[in-house]
Order: structure tokens, then C-alpha cells, then sequence
């Protein structure tokens, strides 16, 4: 026997719900029901959708999250193309691929953009529940605008989305908010940490005073019991912020106050790229262990030029959907049933021109029907005809052909008789079979 081939670690398959599997990831129906919630959501903001390369040069990532981050030092699918040397990465985030495209068109010559896309995206992580090397993302961006207004909006729009997916905000995802300022208000605030252990260097512990000139910032992630009083009491960027950045923080800030949505100013809270600054935010759960983040955020004004582009503001996030659809799974939340209204059941094969054109006119009335293909008893028809979730079976017997009838039998509701239908004007009977599907 040849060998099975697998797919790569980390890299999964997205199956429909029929399809045994070992691991926990969420069926195709979910995944589906998500993208169109997804879609509608999106239209009522006004914003636009966008498809960029999967691949991309290199070049564009180094420039774009900076060399010294998780993803450019260690978490890049990068290669050599063999055809012509070129330096190419597997994109690992959707922000620059999508900035590189307005900056290459011109796009923001007739003024800001709206946009969003959804798709794969590559890293070389440790896979674990919660974290793969292909996953996925909803990215939406916003660019050309410079806030808040535009911030508050795309935060507001993420707490829609969890509306219509069922999550109660708060309960089961919640928000976090910071405030990264300007790269020079960092500089002023990194200084003063500098100076704030420096003069408490005795209670630094080996890993701190190592970090203390290359890295402070990392001193305030430390899990050392003894350094927690330190780091609390450490100098905060928020005391760092000029008016400026203080005023649009304070009108997103504003603006979700408004609007009735609770968050939590979170002073820690740092993005993994360098591009950020003002506004950030991640949408938390407890639910999923250490992969609690499933929605991170913010405004990046100063990548566009960065990127080659006429300066230009931006704000964005990028949505985690494996993660999402894990934990609602998880919560055990209500999802649409995927099932057809109906399953045809055909008892011989002499009968399927007459049993086609009668599902033809049903799914031209907005029907989703089922087609018992390849024969076989009735009774094993019946069988997938209950498998199937349908709520009703379409019975094309040969007596009921020769009538001129079809027998439509209720799967789901035993009280219910069944009845006879003519072949001849399925539309007109169409209409009694809806209920079994979400949009019916
Ligand atoms: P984490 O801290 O969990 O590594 P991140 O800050 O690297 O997340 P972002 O780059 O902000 O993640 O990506 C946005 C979202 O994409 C994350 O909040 C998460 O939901 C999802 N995500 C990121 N990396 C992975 C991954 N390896 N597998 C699955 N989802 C991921
Ligand atoms: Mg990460």
C-alpha cells in the first residue's frame, strides 16, 4: 500500500460537520455561517472588500512590523524563489499586504478607504489549541483616516459582529484598551523607566538588569513575585502622553462610553508589531487557556509612508477565526442548522428525470433539497434521508409518479401524516416545506 500523505503541522483541513474528526476545530457550516455574518456586518458600515497575494516579497514584512519582532525574527515562512532568487514570505498578518496594494495603485488619491478581507495567514509557531501555522483572519483597515472617530467606530463594529454571532459582550469576550502614543512620547517614557530601575537596581533580578538598557519595556512583563511591587509602581507611558494624544484617546474613549460598551483601560497592553501607536485594542476571552486573544487592533499612522506611500493615517484589526469559532463552540452557543428542507428520496432510477424536474422548480422557490444519488433501497434512503437533518422527504414512488403525485413525509414530527403533492406545480406547494433552514 502507498503511504498516506498528511498535511503539514499546524496546517488544518476545514471539513463539513459529516466528517469524523480528532481534533476540536470547527466544522464548515460554522465557518460559513461566520463569513456571511461577516459580510453583512461589514456592508452596514460601508466597507469594501479586498483580495491581496497570500505571497509577498519579504522585504515587505521586514519593513513593514520591523526586524525585531516575534513574526519578522522567527515566525516568517520565507523562501527563495527558484525560478528568480526573489525573497518571498507566506504573509503572516494582512495589514501590510493590503497597504502595499493602496500605496501600489494610488488608492488614497480620491480620498480614505474602507476595507476588509478574510483569509489564510502563516506562522511558525508551537501549534496548540487555539494557535496553528495556517490560520486565519477577518482584517478590516481604515485608511486615510486619522481619528477617533473612525477608532471607536471599529471597535463598535467588532461588538456587532459578536451580537449576531451570539457572544455577549463582557460575559464572553471583553474589550482592552490602551493608548500607545507617538513614537516620541515612547522615547520620554522609556527614558523614565530607564532612570526608575537604574535607581532601584538593587531589587532588579538577573533577567531585569539584563533587559535594563536593551529592553526595559520587557521588565514589565516580569513573572517575578519579588519585582511586582516595582513594576507597579513603574512610570507609566499614559503619564507620558502629550495633549494631543491624551485628547483622541480621550474621544475614543468618549465615544464607546456613548455608545455603552464597557472596556478596561489596560496601561500593558502592547501590540506585537512595531507599526502601532494612539489607539490599541484587543477583544479578550477567558475561555480558551493562553489563546485568549481573539480580535487585536489599532492605528498604525505612520505605515503607509513607511511603505512608500504619500503619509497617510490607519487604523485596523485582525480578527483570529479559528479562535473565534473555537470558543463558540466552547460556549456551546446556538448556530444555524445547516440542514436541507428536504431530501428526495427516489425508489428507481426510471424515475429521476420526472423526481429532478420537481427539485429543480422547489430550488427555483428558494428550497434547499437534498437528491438521493446512486440508488439503493428504500430503506437505506430513508436513512440518509434522517441523517441528512431534513425535515421533510420527498417520496417519488413508482405508484405515486403514475398518479402524478409526490408523498411528502415529515422526518422530524411523527404527528404528522404524510400528504400527497402534484409533480406538475411544485411551486405551488413549495411554501409548506420551509423551516427546516435558518433563512427560511
Ligand atoms: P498572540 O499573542 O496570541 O500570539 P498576536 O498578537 O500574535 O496573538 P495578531 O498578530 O494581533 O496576534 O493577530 C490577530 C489575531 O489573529 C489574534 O488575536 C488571534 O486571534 C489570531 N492569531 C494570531 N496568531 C495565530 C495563530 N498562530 N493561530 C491562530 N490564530 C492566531
Ligand atoms: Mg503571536
Amino acid at each position: 500500500m502507498t503511504d498516506v500523505l498528511k498535511a503539514i503541522k499546524g496546517m488544518n483541513d476545514i471539513l463539513p460537520g459529516s466528517v469524523p474528526r480528532k481534533d476540536k476545530l470547527p466544522d464548515s457550516a460554522l465557518w460559513l455561517w461566520f463569513e456571511n455574518t461577516v459580510r453583512s456586518v461589514l456592508a452596514r458600515y460601508g466597507y469594501q472588500y479586498i483580495v491581496t497575494p497570500v505571497v509577498e516579497p519579504t522585504a515587505l514584512f521586514v519593513r513593514g512590523l520591523g526586524e525585531v519582532t516575534d513574526i519578522v525574527e522567527k515566525e516568517m515562512y520565507s523562501f527563495t524563489d527558484a525560478m528568480n532568487g526573489d525573497k518571498l514570505t507566506l504573509r503572516p498578518e494582512a495589514t501590510a499586504g493590503i497597504v502595499r496594494a493602496m500605496v501600489e495603485h494610488n488608492a488614497l488619491y480620491n480620498g480614505p478607504l474602507r476595507l476588509w478581507t478574510l483569509g489564510a495567514m502563516f506562522r511558525h509557531e508551537r501549534p496548540q489549541k487555539g494557535r496553528y501555522r495556517q490560520f486565519h483572519q477577518l482584517d478590516v483597515e481604515a485608511l486615510g483616516f486619522a481619528g477617533p472617530d473612525v477608532d471607536a467606530e471599529l471597535i463598535l463594529l467588532v461588538r456587532r459582529l459578536w451580537q449576531e454571532l451570539g457572544l455577549v459582550e463582557g460575559q464572553h469576550v471583553r474589550l482592552e484598551l490602551n493608548s500607545l502614543g507617538q513614537p516620541a512620547e515612547r522615547a520620554a517614557h522609556r527614558a523614565a523607566l530607564v532612570a526608575y530601575f537604574e535607581a532601584h537596581a538593587d531589587q532588579l533580578d538577573e533577567d531585569a538588569r539584563r533587559r535594563l538598557h536593551s529592553n526595559p519595556l520587557r521588565i514589565l512583563d516580569t513573572k517575578n513575585p519579588a519585582m511586582q511591587a516595582l513594576v507597579d509602581a513603574a512610570p507609566q507611558l499614559m503619564d507620558h502622553l502629550g495633549p494631543e494624544s491624551l485628547a483622541h484617546f480621550n474621544a475614543v474613549r468618549a465615544a464607546l462610553d456613548a455608545a455603552g460598551l464597557a472596556y478596561r483601560v489596560n496601561p500593558r497592553l502592547v501590540r506585537g508589531m512595531d507599526y502601532y501607536n494612539l489607539t490599541v485594542f484587543e477583544w479578550i476571552t477567558d475561555q480558551l487557556g493562553s489563546q485568549g486573544t481573539v480580535c487585536g487592533g489599532g492605528r498604525y499612522d505612520g505605515l503607509i509612508e513607511q511603505l512608500g506611500g504619500k503619509p497617510a493615517p490607519a487604523v485596523g484589526f485582525g480578527l483570529g477565526i479559528e479562535r473565534l469559532l473555537l470558543l463558540i463552540q466552547e460556549l456551546g452557543l446556538p448556530v444555524p442548522d445547516a440542514a436541507p428542507h428536504a431530501y428526495a428520496v427516489i425508489a428507481d432510477a426510471a424515475l429521476v428525470p420526472q423526481a429532478m424536474r420537481v427539485l429543480e422548480a422547489l430550488r427555483s422557490a428558494g428550497l434547499s433539497v437534498q437528491m438521493h444519488a446512486g440508488g439503493g433501497s428504500l430503506k437505506s434512503q430513508f436513512k440518509k434521508a434522517d441523517g441528512s437533518g431534513a425535515r421533510y422527504a420527498l417520496v417519488f414512488g413508482g405508484d405515486e409518479v403514475a398518479r402524478g403525485v409526490v408523498g411528502v413525509k415529515a422526518l422530524r414530527d411523527a404527528s404528522l401524516a404524510q400528504v400527497e403533492r402534484p409533480l406538475a406545480d411544485a411551486a405551488a406547494w413549495a411554501a409548506t416545506l420551509h423551516g427546516a433552514a435558518p433563512d427560511a
